[in-house]
């Protein structure tokens, strides 16, 4: 025997709590719906933990970030559940799923069952020893998920503040960790194996901006090699990192960050699943129609892309759950998903926003040595991605509205001569 449903999400990080409130909006009964969530706390605003939580002073704490601050909206807390008759099943693993007879399992052998599930499952930090280095359990190693790990990190900052922190990965967890490791007065050493940071996503010349800015506050730079193994004491904390360029750095604390993947086990052989992820159409609907998808684990169709892509950002978590509620409601009769992609982040006093895809040909325009400056992507002849760091709210406007606009460019010269005035003029 088990409980049942009308809405399931599956799931309780931030495409939940998005859901969840669309879901009271557009007027749900009490006792429809029901989140089922690993965590021991209700939806918060994951971007937090990588920022405002890891600050020395005044850092963030829950109740404090929970969903929906983080775009201006209501905060969820327990009460607010409680208020809107929403079951929070919270710390409890599903361990299965049956699409066919929509059930799910716990772990603690209760079977769910609904009408409609949402999948809202996210992704999983990436472990070394997928790429076969041990020691991962370290006493001082800390991956950076969720709000277990964050507050790790912070018991490992204050016992070893001074010490030498050494960040493994150069995308956006090493980044931003590597920012507040330096604002916890540590000693920090970034190591990853490409030529430059946020590879993915910065050019060179963009890249050597942050990481000239990072050196001025003191961060070094290992770059073009990778971790090969861990020298561990007998107390189980690691003393040094080796790599496989040969050297080898003194730690007292070492953060990696070298990507995710997204947890879509449950579905394998049930489910669709496309580019690493649950593949759903413009209503973010899986091939199950019953089932839908949301947030990080969601492969779904991005126009400005021409394809499907799987985004890993907070904003895609947050606009697909409510694009899934409101096509669950109005029973599909919605327009499909039309995103436009939008990645940020905020490192020190500096702060980036990016819209679009960063294909094609590369335009850089204004002052690259500390004002502001950012970048285009134009390709086939049209303006597809737009980068811009220091910007006031209305020139990100700006660049959003014209990336969404995708207008002709023609002479590149001529839009890195208008610079950001081109995006201002569209
Ligand atoms: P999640 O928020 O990860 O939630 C997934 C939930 O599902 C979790 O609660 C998990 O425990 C639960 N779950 C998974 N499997 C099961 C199961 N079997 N049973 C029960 N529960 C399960 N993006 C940005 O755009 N800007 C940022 O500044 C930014 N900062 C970030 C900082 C950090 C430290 C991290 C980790 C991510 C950051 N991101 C940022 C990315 C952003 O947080 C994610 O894109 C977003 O959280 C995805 O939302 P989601 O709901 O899909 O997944
Ligand atoms: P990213 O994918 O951003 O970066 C991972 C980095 O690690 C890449 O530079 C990657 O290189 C490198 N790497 C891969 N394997 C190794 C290895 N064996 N040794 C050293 N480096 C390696 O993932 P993160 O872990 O930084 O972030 C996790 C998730 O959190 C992402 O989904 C991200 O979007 C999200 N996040 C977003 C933030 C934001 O939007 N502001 C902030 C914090 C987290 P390569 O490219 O060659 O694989």
């Amino acid at each position: 025997m088990g409980r049942a449903f009308v809405y399931v999400i599956l799931g309780g990080g931030v495409a939940a709590g998005y859901a969840a409130l669309e879901f009271t909006k557009r007027g749900i009964s009490h006792g429809e719906l029901c989140i089922i969530s690993e965590e021991s706390v209700p939806p918060y605003e994951r971007p937090a933990l990588s920022k405002g939580f890891l600050l020395p002073e005044a850092p963030a704490r829950l109740p404090s970030f929970h969903t929906c601050v983080g775009a201006n909206e209501e905060r969820l807390t327990p009460e607010w559940y409680k208020e809107h008759g929403i079951e929070l099943v919270i710390g409890t693993q599903v361990k299965s799923v049956d699409v066919r007879r929509k059930t799910l399992l716990t772990g603690s052998g209760e079977t769910i069952s609904y009408k409609v599930l949402i999948i809202a499952t996210g992704a999983r930090a990436l472990k070394l020893e997928e790429f076969g280095v041990k020691g991962s359990d370290s006493e001082n190693v800390c991956y950076l998920r969720d709000l277990a790990d964050a507050n790790r990190l912070v018991d490992l900052m204050e016992s070893s503040s001074g010490g030498n922190a050494i960040v493994i990965g150069g995308g956006y967890i090493g980044m931003e960790c590597a920012a507040s490791l330096v604002i916890n007065r540590m000693n920090v050493t970034m190591v990853f194996p490409e030529e430059h940071c946020m590879a993915r996503l910065f050019t060179p010349k963009i890249a050597s901006f942050y990481e000239e800015f990072y050196k001025s506050k003191g961060v070094k730079f290992v770059k073009g090699t990778i971790l090969s193994s861990f020298d561990i004491a007998s107390n189980r904390k690691v003393t040094a990192v080796n790599l496989r360029d040969g050297s080898s750095l003194p730690a007292d604390v070492v953060v990696v960050g070298i990507g995710i993947r997204p947890n879509k086990s449950l579905f394998e052989g049930q489910l669709t699943l496309e580019k690493g992820g649950i593949k759903v159409n413009g209503k973010m609907q899986s091939s199950n129609s019953s089932v839908y998808a949301v947030g990080d684990v969601a492969t779904f169709p991005v126009k400005v892309f021409g394809e499907s892509r799987r985004l890993e950002h907070v904003d895609s978590a947050r606009k697909s759950a409510r694009h899934a509620v409101t096509a669950i409601m109005e029973r599909n009769q919605v327009d499909e998903f039309d995103y436009l992609p939008f990645f940020y982040s905020r490192i020190f006093t500096l702060s980036w926003q990016f819209y679009g895809d960063n294909a094609g040909d590369v335009v850089h325009f204004g002052d690259f040595s500390g004002g502001t400056f950012g970048a285009y992507w134009v390709r086939k002849g049209q303006l597809v991605g737009s980068f811009l760091e220091g910007g006031t709210k209305e020139e990100y406007e700006a660049i959003a509205k014209a990336t969404r606009l995708k207008p002709e460019v023609e002479d590149l010269a001529e839009l890195e001569r208008q610079g950001l005035g081109f995006a201002l003029t569209v």
